[in-house]
């Protein structure tokens, strides 16, 4: 089965902002069609600075490792992503504890809260366009295969395949929340930035996990 140390999490940021550097481009391309254009920039800040935070000051568990990651998303970000983001984060650090190890169960726990601080804090339900439309459907996923027992890697790999479902079927959507809502019927047909900015997130926990 397996279990994530703090060298696999800090694996995870690093790949997160690998990804999100590679992207960025893409990421504020979408923005600029249902937003103001910065979701890739403002995104990458963020990664950026996870990386460096985690560089500066490696964490000795992991909720000190989410706990840092959260906060030095919450403060660079800026936009409605970082706070949300940021949240995911620390409410997944309030979860885990002062862990050094998470086995699949606790890991999805702690994903399962997270997700729950971001609809809490942005009231996005799924359906409304927003991270959430990608992060729900994981978190389920992420449940479902620790339940079954399923080893850790598949049931990551069947996450990241979840949120990329989930942030496909946002084209057709009505935005509900966040700029994109203010476009109305106008936001239809378009991949909503946050909601790919999320499959990324969690493909790449995926990844770091198979290297
Ligand atoms: P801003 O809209 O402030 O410029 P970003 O461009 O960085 O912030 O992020 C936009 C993304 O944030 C959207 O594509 C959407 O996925 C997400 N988002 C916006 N509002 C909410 C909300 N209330 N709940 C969940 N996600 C949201
Ligand atoms: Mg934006
Ligand atoms: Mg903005």
């Amino acid at each position: 089965d397996g279990r994530l140390t703090v060298d696999d999490l800090t694996a995870w940021m690093l790949r997160f902002d690998e990804r999100i550097a590679a992207e960025a481009e893409h990421l504020t391309e979408l923005d600029s069609a249902i937003g103001d254009a910065d979701h890739g920039t403002n995104i990458a800040r963020g990664t950026g600075a996870v990386r460096r935070r985690l560089a500066d000051a490696p964490p000795g568990d992991a909720g000190a490792l989410l706990k840092s990651s959260g906060m030095a998303l919450v403060s660079t970000v800026g936009g409605a992503s970082g706070s949300l983001y940021g949240t995911l984060f620390l409410e997944m650090a309030k979860s885990v504890g002062p862990a050094p190890e998470l086995d699949t169960a606790v890991l999805a726990d702690a994903f399962r809260a997270g997700v729950a601080g971001v609809v809490a804090r942005g009231r996005a339900e799924p359906g409304d366009k927003t991270m959430v439309d990608a992060l729900q459907p994981a978190a389920e996923a992420l449940s479902v295969a620790a339940a079954g027992g399923r080893p850790l890697l598949e049931s990551l790999r069947a996450a990241a395949a979840a949120a990329a479902v989930g942030r496909d079927a946002t084209i057709p959507l009505v935005a509900r929340k966040g700029r994109a809502s203010y476009l109305g019927e106008r936001s239809a047909d378009h991949l909503d930035p946050g909601a790919t900015s999320a499959a990324i997130l969690v493909q790449a926990l995926a990844d770091a996990r198979s290297e």
